[in-house]
Protein backbone atom coordinates (compact mmCIF):
# COMPACT_ATOMS: atom_id res chain seq x y z
CA UNK A 1 0.00 0.00 0.00
CA UNK A 2 1.39 3.36 -0.92
CA UNK A 3 1.41 6.17 1.26
CA UNK A 4 3.97 8.89 0.26
CA UNK A 5 2.89 12.13 1.55
CA UNK A 6 4.74 14.31 -1.36
CA UNK A 7 3.86 12.12 -4.37
CA UNK A 8 0.55 12.75 -4.35
CA UNK A 9 -1.63 15.88 -4.76
CA UNK A 10 -3.77 17.26 -1.91
CA UNK A 11 -7.45 17.96 -3.50
CA UNK A 12 -8.15 21.63 -1.84
CA UNK A 13 -11.85 22.94 -1.12
CA UNK A 14 -14.04 25.12 -3.10
CA UNK A 15 -15.28 28.30 -1.44
CA UNK A 16 -16.56 31.03 -2.97
CA UNK A 17 -16.36 29.80 -6.29
CA UNK A 18 -13.23 28.47 -6.73
CA UNK A 19 -10.98 25.86 -5.35
CA UNK A 20 -9.59 27.21 -2.12
CA UNK A 21 -5.95 25.54 -1.15
CA UNK A 22 -6.29 24.27 2.73
CA UNK A 23 -4.53 25.78 5.07
CA UNK A 24 -4.49 23.38 7.52
CA UNK A 25 -1.83 20.82 7.65
CA UNK A 26 -3.75 17.98 7.97
CA UNK A 27 -4.73 15.81 5.58
CA UNK A 28 -6.11 12.25 4.87
CA UNK A 29 -5.32 9.49 2.09
CA UNK A 30 -7.45 8.87 -0.63
CA UNK A 31 -7.30 5.57 -1.99
CA UNK A 32 -8.04 3.96 -5.55
CA UNK A 33 -9.29 0.63 -4.04
CA UNK A 34 -8.88 -1.68 -7.14
CA UNK A 35 -5.51 -0.98 -6.64
CA UNK A 36 -4.83 -0.29 -3.44
CA UNK A 37 -2.64 2.60 -3.79
CA UNK A 38 -2.97 6.38 -2.18
CA UNK A 39 -4.03 8.57 -5.47
CA UNK A 40 -4.03 11.65 -3.58
CA UNK A 41 -4.85 13.50 -0.08
CA UNK A 42 -7.75 15.32 0.96
CA UNK A 43 -7.42 18.45 3.19
CA UNK A 44 -9.51 18.29 6.30
CA UNK A 45 -10.78 21.61 7.33
CA UNK A 46 -9.85 23.25 10.24
CA UNK A 47 -12.79 25.05 12.10
CA UNK A 48 -11.44 28.33 10.27
CA UNK A 49 -11.50 27.02 6.94
CA UNK A 50 -15.59 25.77 8.04
CA UNK A 51 -15.76 29.73 9.34
CA UNK A 52 -14.86 30.70 5.60
CA UNK A 53 -17.03 28.31 3.94
CA UNK A 54 -19.98 29.45 6.11
CA UNK A 55 -19.01 33.05 5.49
CA UNK A 56 -19.03 32.51 1.65
CA UNK A 57 -22.50 31.45 1.40
CA UNK A 58 -23.68 33.65 3.94
CA UNK A 59 -22.40 35.95 1.93
CA UNK A 60 -24.27 34.79 -1.46
CA UNK A 61 -27.14 34.38 0.18
CA UNK A 62 -29.08 37.12 0.12
CA UNK A 63 -28.46 37.96 -3.73
CA UNK A 64 -29.58 33.85 -4.62
CA UNK A 65 -32.61 34.39 -2.64
CA UNK A 66 -33.95 37.20 -4.16
CA UNK A 67 -33.12 36.41 -7.30
CA UNK A 68 -36.22 35.94 -9.95
CA UNK A 69 -37.17 31.92 -9.85
CA UNK A 70 -37.54 32.01 -13.42
CA UNK A 71 -33.48 33.03 -13.51
CA UNK A 72 -32.82 30.06 -10.40
CA UNK A 73 -34.70 27.24 -12.65
CA UNK A 74 -32.49 28.19 -15.60
CA UNK A 75 -29.48 27.58 -13.44
CA UNK A 76 -30.91 24.41 -12.38
CA UNK A 77 -31.87 23.43 -15.57
CA UNK A 78 -28.36 24.19 -16.91
CA UNK A 79 -26.33 22.11 -14.32
CA UNK A 80 -29.35 19.40 -15.59
CA UNK A 81 -28.02 19.58 -18.94
CA UNK A 82 -24.31 19.43 -17.97
CA UNK A 83 -24.55 16.90 -15.71
CA UNK A 84 -26.35 14.39 -17.91
CA UNK A 85 -23.97 15.61 -21.08
CA UNK A 86 -20.58 14.84 -18.68
CA UNK A 87 -21.93 11.95 -16.85
CA UNK A 88 -19.54 9.53 -17.86
CA UNK A 89 -16.65 12.12 -16.06
CA UNK A 90 -18.08 11.52 -12.94
CA UNK A 91 -18.65 7.89 -12.92
CA UNK A 92 -14.93 7.82 -13.81
CA UNK A 93 -14.26 9.71 -10.79
CA UNK A 94 -16.53 7.31 -8.66
CA UNK A 95 -15.24 4.31 -10.13
CA UNK A 96 -11.78 5.60 -8.78
CA UNK A 97 -12.13 6.43 -5.25
CA UNK A 98 -15.27 4.51 -4.19
CA UNK A 99 -14.35 1.44 -6.60
CA UNK A 100 -18.16 0.77 -7.86
CA UNK A 101 -17.98 -0.62 -10.79
CA UNK A 102 -18.60 1.66 -13.96
CA UNK A 103 -21.98 1.28 -14.84
CA UNK A 104 -22.88 1.60 -10.70
CA UNK A 105 -21.54 4.74 -11.18
CA UNK A 106 -24.09 5.38 -13.75
CA UNK A 107 -26.57 4.22 -12.16
CA UNK A 108 -25.76 6.12 -9.25
CA UNK A 109 -25.45 9.52 -11.16
CA UNK A 110 -29.38 8.73 -13.03
CA UNK A 111 -30.67 8.42 -9.74
CA UNK A 112 -29.24 12.12 -8.50
CA UNK A 113 -30.10 13.55 -11.80
CA UNK A 114 -33.45 12.87 -11.07
CA UNK A 115 -33.52 14.69 -7.98
CA UNK A 116 -31.98 17.58 -9.71
CA UNK A 117 -34.66 17.14 -12.69
CA UNK A 118 -37.36 17.49 -9.58
CA UNK A 119 -35.94 20.55 -8.90
CA UNK A 120 -35.72 21.85 -12.11
CA UNK A 121 -39.57 21.72 -11.47
CA UNK A 122 -39.27 24.00 -8.19
CA UNK A 123 -41.44 26.61 -8.61
CA UNK A 124 -44.86 24.80 -8.47
CA UNK A 125 -43.09 23.03 -5.34
CA UNK A 126 -42.31 26.40 -2.78
CA UNK A 127 -45.58 27.85 -3.97
CA UNK A 128 -47.52 28.66 -1.05
CA UNK A 129 -51.71 29.00 -0.30
CA UNK A 130 -54.24 31.59 -0.34
CA UNK A 131 -57.17 31.76 1.77
CA UNK A 132 -60.07 34.68 1.07
CA UNK A 133 -62.57 36.54 3.34
CA UNK A 134 -61.80 34.10 6.29
CA UNK A 135 -62.91 36.92 8.38
CA UNK A 136 -64.98 39.63 6.70
CA UNK A 137 -62.72 42.00 4.36
CA UNK A 138 -59.78 39.79 5.88
CA UNK A 139 -57.54 37.25 3.39
CA UNK A 140 -54.52 34.40 4.78
CA UNK A 141 -52.10 33.44 2.78
CA UNK A 142 -48.45 31.58 3.34
CA UNK A 143 -45.13 32.13 1.95
CA UNK A 144 -42.32 29.74 1.93
CA UNK A 145 -38.94 31.22 2.12
CA UNK A 146 -35.54 29.71 2.13
CA UNK A 147 -33.65 28.88 5.24
CA UNK A 148 -30.30 30.19 4.53
CA UNK A 149 -26.99 28.36 5.56
CA UNK A 150 -27.57 25.12 5.09
CA UNK A 151 -25.10 22.55 5.74
CA UNK A 152 -24.98 18.75 3.87
CA UNK A 153 -22.85 16.06 5.54
CA UNK A 154 -22.77 12.89 2.88
CA UNK A 155 -21.29 9.35 3.14
CA UNK A 156 -18.45 7.90 0.87
CA UNK A 157 -21.41 5.07 -0.20
CA UNK A 158 -22.64 6.97 -2.84
CA UNK A 159 -20.47 10.34 -3.64
CA UNK A 160 -22.85 11.96 -5.93
CA UNK A 161 -26.10 10.74 -5.41
CA UNK A 162 -26.61 11.28 -1.33
CA UNK A 163 -25.12 15.17 -1.89
CA UNK A 164 -27.95 14.94 -4.61
CA UNK A 165 -30.92 14.06 -2.84
CA UNK A 166 -30.33 17.21 -0.78
CA UNK A 167 -28.77 20.48 -2.74
CA UNK A 168 -30.64 20.56 -6.03
CA UNK A 169 -33.64 21.24 -3.91
CA UNK A 170 -31.69 23.46 -1.32
CA UNK A 171 -30.21 25.25 -4.11
CA UNK A 172 -33.47 25.97 -5.87
CA UNK A 173 -35.70 26.91 -3.16
CA UNK A 174 -32.99 29.72 -2.27
CA UNK A 175 -30.72 28.44 -0.04
CA UNK A 176 -26.49 28.58 0.12
CA UNK A 177 -24.96 24.97 0.69
CA UNK A 178 -21.68 23.81 3.00
CA UNK A 179 -21.32 20.05 1.61
CA UNK A 180 -19.22 18.21 3.79
CA UNK A 181 -18.05 15.10 1.57
CA UNK A 182 -16.98 11.65 2.71
CA UNK A 183 -13.10 12.15 3.07
CA UNK A 184 -12.90 9.19 1.67
CA UNK A 185 -14.12 9.56 -1.49
CA UNK A 186 -13.91 13.83 -1.84
CA UNK A 187 -13.78 14.38 -5.43
CA UNK A 188 -16.80 13.97 -6.50
CA UNK A 189 -18.21 17.06 -4.66
CA UNK A 190 -15.18 19.26 -6.16
CA UNK A 191 -16.42 18.03 -9.31
CA UNK A 192 -19.73 18.98 -8.79
CA UNK A 193 -18.76 22.52 -7.54
CA UNK A 194 -17.00 23.02 -10.89
CA UNK A 195 -20.28 22.14 -12.51
CA UNK A 196 -22.49 24.57 -10.70
CA UNK A 197 -20.19 27.53 -11.54
CA UNK A 198 -20.24 26.66 -14.90
CA UNK A 199 -24.13 26.13 -15.03
CA UNK A 200 -24.14 29.94 -13.91
CA UNK A 201 -24.56 29.63 -10.24
CA UNK A 202 -23.36 32.86 -8.52
CA UNK A 203 -20.09 32.49 -6.16
CA UNK A 204 -20.54 31.00 -2.86
CA UNK A 205 -24.12 29.39 -3.12
CA UNK A 206 -22.26 26.11 -3.14
CA UNK A 207 -19.21 25.26 -0.84
CA UNK A 208 -16.78 22.41 -0.63
CA UNK A 209 -15.37 21.74 2.70
CA UNK A 210 -13.51 18.77 2.80
CA UNK A 211 -12.68 17.10 6.65
CA UNK A 212 -13.73 14.67 9.43
CA UNK A 213 -15.42 15.43 12.74
CA UNK A 214 -13.64 18.76 13.38
CA UNK A 215 -15.75 20.04 10.25
CA UNK A 216 -18.86 18.83 11.17
CA UNK A 217 -18.18 20.26 14.58
CA UNK A 218 -17.56 23.52 12.80
CA UNK A 219 -20.72 23.16 10.86
CA UNK A 220 -22.89 21.79 13.97
CA UNK A 221 -21.97 24.70 16.17
CA UNK A 222 -22.01 27.88 13.74
CA UNK A 223 -24.51 29.99 14.35
CA UNK A 224 -25.20 30.93 11.07
CA UNK A 225 -25.63 27.61 9.76
CA UNK A 226 -29.42 27.20 9.87
CA UNK A 227 -29.77 23.03 9.15
CA UNK A 228 -28.11 19.93 8.62
CA UNK A 229 -28.93 17.02 6.20
CA UNK A 230 -26.62 13.90 7.18
CA UNK A 231 -26.71 10.84 5.85
CA UNK A 232 -24.05 7.85 7.26
CA UNK A 233 -23.77 5.67 10.08
CA UNK A 234 -26.47 5.23 12.97
CA UNK A 235 -23.92 6.45 15.70
CA UNK A 236 -22.70 9.58 14.08
CA UNK A 237 -26.67 10.19 12.54
CA UNK A 238 -27.98 10.23 16.38
CA UNK A 239 -24.76 12.57 17.46
CA UNK A 240 -25.86 14.72 14.43
CA UNK A 241 -29.22 14.94 15.56
CA UNK A 242 -28.84 15.59 19.18
CA UNK A 243 -26.06 18.74 18.46
CA UNK A 244 -27.96 20.16 16.04
CA UNK A 245 -30.96 20.09 18.26
CA UNK A 246 -28.93 21.32 21.01
CA UNK A 247 -27.63 24.13 18.55
CA UNK A 248 -30.90 25.12 17.66
CA UNK A 249 -30.94 23.68 13.96
CA UNK A 250 -33.57 22.08 11.74
CA UNK A 251 -31.87 18.41 11.68
CA UNK A 252 -32.56 15.59 9.43
CA UNK A 253 -30.06 12.55 9.93
CA UNK A 254 -30.42 9.44 7.99
CA UNK A 255 -28.94 6.45 9.50
CA UNK A 256 -27.34 2.90 9.10
CA UNK A 257 -29.87 -0.43 8.15
CA UNK A 258 -29.89 -4.36 8.57
CA UNK A 259 -32.53 -4.63 5.47
CA UNK A 260 -34.13 -7.78 5.29
CA UNK A 261 -35.82 -9.97 2.32
CA UNK A 262 -38.44 -11.45 3.63
CA UNK A 263 -39.08 -15.10 1.37
CA UNK A 264 -42.80 -17.10 1.53
CA UNK A 265 -43.24 -20.60 0.14
CA UNK A 266 -45.10 -19.40 -3.04
CA UNK A 267 -42.61 -17.14 -3.91
CA UNK A 268 -41.05 -17.51 -7.57
CA UNK A 269 -37.72 -18.57 -6.27
CA UNK A 270 -35.18 -17.70 -9.58
CA UNK A 271 -36.93 -14.22 -9.56
CA UNK A 272 -35.78 -14.21 -5.28
CA UNK A 273 -32.48 -15.38 -6.18
CA UNK A 274 -31.62 -13.11 -8.69
CA UNK A 275 -32.97 -9.62 -6.23
CA UNK A 276 -31.35 -11.19 -3.69
CA UNK A 277 -27.62 -11.19 -5.27
CA UNK A 278 -28.10 -8.20 -7.13
CA UNK A 279 -29.17 -6.48 -4.24
CA UNK A 280 -26.55 -8.42 -1.72
CA UNK A 281 -23.97 -8.15 -3.73
CA UNK A 282 -24.13 -4.78 -6.13
CA UNK A 283 -21.94 -1.90 -5.08
CA UNK A 284 -20.01 -4.85 -2.55
CA UNK A 285 -23.06 -4.75 -0.61
CA UNK A 286 -22.09 -1.30 0.31
CA UNK A 287 -25.16 0.19 -0.25
CA UNK A 288 -27.70 1.53 2.93
CA UNK A 289 -30.64 -0.31 0.48
CA UNK A 290 -28.30 -3.35 -0.13
CA UNK A 291 -30.39 -6.50 1.55
CA UNK A 292 -28.38 -8.23 4.12
CA UNK A 293 -30.47 -10.61 5.34
CA UNK A 294 -32.71 -13.03 3.53
CA UNK A 295 -35.55 -14.15 6.03
CA UNK A 296 -36.47 -17.62 4.32
CA UNK A 297 -39.98 -18.95 5.84
CA UNK A 298 -39.15 -22.74 5.62
CA UNK A 299 -39.45 -25.43 3.30
CA UNK A 300 -37.59 -22.47 0.93
CA UNK A 301 -34.39 -22.20 2.29
CA UNK A 302 -32.39 -25.41 0.86
CA UNK A 303 -33.89 -24.86 -2.79
CA UNK A 304 -33.09 -21.18 -2.39
CA UNK A 305 -29.14 -21.45 -0.91
CA UNK A 306 -29.13 -23.82 -4.23
CA UNK A 307 -30.27 -20.85 -6.93
CA UNK A 308 -27.89 -18.42 -4.80
CA UNK A 309 -24.70 -20.43 -4.93
CA UNK A 310 -24.89 -21.26 -8.83
CA UNK A 311 -25.86 -17.64 -9.37
CA UNK A 312 -22.89 -16.45 -6.97
CA UNK A 313 -20.77 -18.71 -9.09
CA UNK A 314 -20.81 -16.83 -12.31
CA UNK A 315 -19.73 -13.48 -10.46
CA UNK A 316 -16.47 -11.56 -11.87
CA UNK A 317 -15.08 -9.53 -9.09
CA UNK A 318 -12.62 -7.16 -10.59
CA UNK A 319 -11.27 -3.21 -11.35
CA UNK A 320 -14.77 -1.83 -12.03
CA UNK A 321 -13.16 -0.36 -14.72
CA UNK A 322 -12.76 -3.32 -16.33
CA UNK A 323 -16.51 -4.05 -16.91
CA UNK A 324 -17.12 -7.08 -13.84
CA UNK A 325 -20.15 -7.23 -11.37
CA UNK A 326 -18.87 -6.16 -8.29
CA UNK A 327 -15.81 -3.92 -7.49
CA UNK A 328 -13.35 -3.86 -4.20
CA UNK A 329 -14.04 -2.33 -1.14
CA UNK A 330 -13.71 0.98 -0.46
CA UNK A 331 -10.65 0.78 2.15
CA UNK A 332 -8.51 -1.89 3.15
CA UNK A 333 -9.46 -1.26 6.83
CA UNK A 334 -13.28 -1.58 5.68
CA UNK A 335 -12.70 -4.81 3.88
CA UNK A 336 -10.89 -6.14 6.80
CA UNK A 337 -14.03 -5.57 9.21
CA UNK A 338 -16.37 -7.15 6.76
CA UNK A 339 -14.16 -10.16 6.56
CA UNK A 340 -13.81 -10.26 10.42
CA UNK A 341 -17.88 -11.39 10.20
CA UNK A 342 -16.98 -14.51 8.19
CA UNK A 343 -14.90 -15.99 11.64
CA UNK A 344 -17.81 -14.47 14.00
CA UNK A 345 -20.06 -16.20 11.79
CA UNK A 346 -18.36 -19.55 12.23
CA UNK A 347 -17.47 -19.00 15.86
CA UNK A 348 -21.71 -18.62 16.63
CA UNK A 349 -22.47 -21.82 14.78
CA UNK A 350 -23.50 -20.34 11.93
CA UNK A 351 -23.12 -22.33 8.67
CA UNK A 352 -20.34 -20.24 6.21
CA UNK A 353 -21.75 -21.39 2.27
CA UNK A 354 -19.53 -18.89 0.07
CA UNK A 355 -16.01 -17.19 1.62
CA UNK A 356 -15.45 -14.39 -0.15
CA UNK A 357 -11.90 -14.52 1.30
CA UNK A 358 -9.53 -15.30 -1.55
CA UNK A 359 -11.74 -14.68 -4.40
CA UNK A 360 -10.10 -14.78 -7.70
CA UNK A 361 -10.02 -10.92 -9.33
CA UNK A 362 -9.85 -9.38 -12.55
CA UNK A 363 -7.06 -6.52 -10.62
CA UNK A 364 -4.41 -5.47 -8.84
CA UNK A 365 -3.10 -7.91 -5.93
CA UNK A 366 -3.54 -5.02 -3.77
CA UNK A 367 -7.26 -3.93 -3.97
CA UNK A 368 -9.20 -4.22 -1.03
CA UNK A 369 -11.26 -7.41 -2.46
CA UNK A 370 -13.74 -9.37 -0.63
CA UNK A 371 -15.65 -11.81 -2.54
CA UNK A 372 -19.49 -12.28 -2.07
CA UNK A 373 -20.11 -14.13 0.77
CA UNK A 374 -23.53 -16.63 2.30
CA UNK A 375 -23.96 -17.37 5.30
CA UNK A 376 -27.03 -19.88 6.46
CA UNK A 377 -28.23 -20.35 9.63
CA UNK A 378 -27.15 -17.26 11.08
CA UNK A 379 -28.37 -17.33 14.79
CA UNK A 380 -30.02 -14.12 15.39
CA UNK A 381 -27.85 -13.33 18.74
CA UNK A 382 -24.87 -13.62 16.53
CA UNK A 383 -22.92 -10.03 15.53
CA UNK A 384 -23.55 -11.05 12.04
CA UNK A 385 -27.01 -10.96 12.60
CA UNK A 386 -27.36 -8.06 14.87
CA UNK A 387 -24.76 -5.44 13.11
CA UNK A 388 -24.30 -3.54 10.08
CA UNK A 389 -21.78 -5.14 8.12
CA UNK A 390 -22.30 -2.83 5.00
CA UNK A 391 -20.31 -5.38 2.28
CA UNK A 392 -20.66 -8.45 -0.04
CA UNK A 393 -22.06 -10.59 2.99
CA UNK A 394 -25.47 -12.02 2.94
CA UNK A 395 -27.10 -13.86 5.76
CA UNK A 396 -29.45 -16.50 5.52
CA UNK A 397 -32.06 -16.94 8.88
CA UNK A 398 -34.58 -19.45 8.50
CA UNK A 399 -38.17 -19.38 9.95
CA UNK A 400 -41.42 -21.29 10.61
CA UNK A 401 -44.17 -18.67 9.23
CA UNK A 402 -44.87 -15.44 7.63
CA UNK A 403 -45.77 -14.26 11.81
CA UNK A 404 -42.17 -15.28 13.07
CA UNK A 405 -40.50 -13.31 9.85
CA UNK A 406 -42.28 -10.16 10.29
CA UNK A 407 -41.86 -10.43 14.42
CA UNK A 408 -37.97 -10.32 13.57
CA UNK A 409 -37.79 -8.14 11.01
CA UNK A 410 -40.13 -5.89 13.92
CA UNK A 411 -37.85 -6.45 16.67
CA UNK A 412 -34.73 -4.57 15.11
CA UNK A 413 -33.28 -1.36 15.67
CA UNK A 414 -33.12 -0.02 12.01
CA UNK A 415 -35.81 0.07 9.77
CA UNK A 416 -34.87 1.52 6.26
CA UNK A 417 -36.08 -0.72 3.67
CA UNK A 418 -37.16 -4.42 3.52
CA UNK A 419 -39.13 -6.40 0.37
CA UNK A 420 -41.27 -9.42 0.77
CA UNK A 421 -41.67 -12.08 -2.22
CA UNK A 422 -44.62 -14.36 -2.63
CA UNK A 423 -47.35 -14.41 -4.82
CA UNK A 424 -50.26 -13.95 -2.55
CA UNK A 425 -51.05 -10.19 -2.63
CA UNK A 426 -53.39 -10.97 0.50
CA UNK A 427 -50.05 -11.63 2.34
CA UNK A 428 -48.29 -8.85 0.59
CA UNK A 429 -50.74 -6.13 1.47
CA UNK A 430 -50.92 -7.38 5.77
CA UNK A 431 -46.98 -6.93 5.44
CA UNK A 432 -47.29 -3.58 3.95
CA UNK A 433 -49.37 -2.77 6.63
CA UNK A 434 -47.58 -4.91 9.59
CA UNK A 435 -43.83 -4.18 9.18
CA UNK A 436 -41.84 -1.40 11.17
CA UNK A 437 -39.98 -0.10 8.21
CA UNK A 438 -39.73 3.32 6.09
CA UNK A 439 -39.06 1.61 2.75
CA UNK A 440 -41.30 -1.63 0.88
CA UNK A 441 -40.71 -3.33 -1.44
CA UNK A 442 -43.42 -6.05 -3.15
CA UNK A 443 -41.33 -8.18 -5.21
CA UNK A 444 -39.02 -5.38 -5.85
CA UNK A 445 -35.20 -5.76 -3.60
CA UNK A 446 -34.15 -2.27 -3.55
CA UNK A 447 -37.38 -0.17 -2.95
CA UNK A 448 -35.29 3.27 -3.07
CA UNK A 449 -38.13 5.69 -3.94
CA UNK A 450 -38.21 7.68 -7.27
CA UNK A 451 -37.53 11.42 -6.89
CA UNK A 452 -41.08 12.79 -6.33
CA UNK A 453 -41.74 10.55 -3.18
CA UNK A 454 -39.57 10.43 -0.41
CA UNK A 455 -37.06 8.89 1.00
CA UNK A 456 -36.41 7.70 4.51
CA UNK A 457 -36.20 4.95 7.05
CA UNK A 458 -37.66 4.09 10.42
CA UNK A 459 -36.20 4.10 14.11
CA UNK A 460 -32.18 4.21 14.12
CA UNK A 461 -32.32 4.50 10.26
CA UNK A 462 -33.40 8.22 10.23
CA UNK A 463 -33.29 10.81 13.39
CA UNK A 464 -35.57 13.65 12.64
CA UNK A 465 -39.21 14.46 11.16
CA UNK A 466 -38.11 15.10 7.68
CA UNK A 467 -37.04 12.10 5.04
CA UNK A 468 -35.07 13.14 2.10
CA UNK A 469 -35.97 15.03 -1.26
CA UNK A 470 -39.46 14.66 -2.48
CA UNK A 471 -42.67 16.54 -1.12
CA UNK A 472 -40.58 16.52 2.58
CA UNK A 473 -37.15 17.84 0.95
CA UNK A 474 -38.91 20.98 -0.38
CA UNK A 475 -40.53 21.28 3.42
CA UNK A 476 -36.75 20.94 4.80
CA UNK A 477 -35.40 23.56 3.10
CA UNK A 478 -38.07 25.97 3.51
CA UNK A 479 -39.38 27.96 6.16
CA UNK A 480 -42.99 29.16 6.07
CA UNK A 481 -44.70 32.37 7.07
CA UNK A 482 -48.29 32.51 7.59
CA UNK A 483 -49.70 36.34 6.83
CA UNK A 484 -53.21 37.49 7.56
CA UNK A 485 -53.88 40.60 5.97
CA UNK A 486 -56.85 43.57 5.35
CA UNK A 487 -56.69 46.23 3.31
CA UNK A 488 -58.65 49.37 4.01
CA UNK A 489 -61.78 48.64 3.90
CA UNK A 490 -62.57 52.11 6.18
CA UNK A 491 -64.83 50.31 8.53
CA UNK A 492 -63.09 48.96 11.72
CA UNK A 493 -64.33 47.75 14.53
CA UNK A 494 -62.75 50.05 17.71
CA UNK A 495 -61.00 48.82 20.64
CA UNK A 496 -61.15 45.50 21.60
CA UNK A 497 -58.91 43.54 24.01
CA UNK A 498 -60.62 40.10 23.45
CA UNK A 499 -58.19 36.98 21.41
CA UNK A 500 -59.07 38.13 17.75
CA UNK A 501 -62.31 35.71 16.34
CA UNK A 502 -63.16 35.21 12.60
CA UNK A 503 -66.88 36.73 11.94
P1 LIG B 1 -19.95 7.51 8.55
O1 LIG B 1 -21.01 7.68 9.58
O2 LIG B 1 -18.64 6.94 8.96
O3 LIG B 1 -19.61 8.93 7.88
C1 LIG B 1 -20.62 9.79 7.38
C2 LIG B 1 -20.13 11.23 7.47
O4 LIG B 1 -19.89 11.54 8.84
C3 LIG B 1 -18.82 11.47 6.73
O5 LIG B 1 -18.89 12.71 6.08
C4 LIG B 1 -17.79 11.47 7.85
O6 LIG B 1 -16.69 12.32 7.58
C5 LIG B 1 -18.57 12.01 9.03
N1 LIG B 1 -18.07 11.48 10.31
C6 LIG B 1 -17.45 10.29 10.53
N2 LIG B 1 -17.15 10.15 11.82
C7 LIG B 1 -17.59 11.26 12.45
C8 LIG B 1 -17.59 11.69 13.82
N3 LIG B 1 -17.06 10.94 14.78
N4 LIG B 1 -18.14 12.88 14.10
C9 LIG B 1 -18.69 13.62 13.14
N5 LIG B 1 -18.73 13.26 11.84
C10 LIG B 1 -18.19 12.10 11.49
O7 LIG B 1 -20.60 6.68 7.36
P2 LIG B 1 -19.88 6.09 6.08
O8 LIG B 1 -19.05 4.93 6.50
O9 LIG B 1 -19.27 7.17 5.28
O10 LIG B 1 -21.15 5.57 5.25
C11 LIG B 1 -21.75 4.33 5.46
C12 LIG B 1 -22.92 4.43 6.41
O11 LIG B 1 -23.88 5.34 5.89
C13 LIG B 1 -23.66 3.11 6.58
O12 LIG B 1 -24.01 2.99 7.94
C14 LIG B 1 -24.89 3.28 5.72
O13 LIG B 1 -26.01 2.50 6.10
C15 LIG B 1 -25.17 4.73 5.92
N6 LIG B 1 -25.99 5.25 4.83
C16 LIG B 1 -27.30 5.47 5.11
C17 LIG B 1 -28.12 5.93 4.11
C18 LIG B 1 -29.57 6.18 4.39
O14 LIG B 1 -30.22 6.72 3.52
N7 LIG B 1 -30.12 5.85 5.54
C19 LIG B 1 -27.61 6.18 2.83
C20 LIG B 1 -26.27 5.95 2.59
C21 LIG B 1 -25.46 5.48 3.61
Amino acid sequence: MTDTLTAVPTLPHWIGGAETPSSSDRTAPVYDPARGVVTKRVALASTQEVDAAVAAASAAFPGWRDTSIAKRQQVIFRFRELLNERKEELAAILTSEHGKVLSDALGEIARGLEIVELACGFPHLIKGEHSENVSTGVDVYSIKQPLGVVGIISPFNFPAMVPMWFFPIAIAAGNAVVLKPSEKDPSAANWMAALWAEAGLPAGVFNVVHGDKVAVDALLEHPDVRSISFVGSTPIAQYIYETAARTGKRVQALGGAKNHMLVLPDADLDLVADSAVNAGFGSAGERCMAVSVVVAVEPVADALIEKLTTRMATLRVGDGTRNPDMGPLVTGEHRDKVASYIDVAAADGASVVVDGRGVEVDGEADGFWLGPTLIDKVPTSSRVYQEEIFGPVLSIVRVASYEEGVALINSGRFGNGTAIFTNDGGAARRFQNEVEVGMIGINVPIPVPVGYFSFGGWKQSLFGANKAYGPAGFDFFTQEKAITSRWLDPSHGGINLGFPQNG
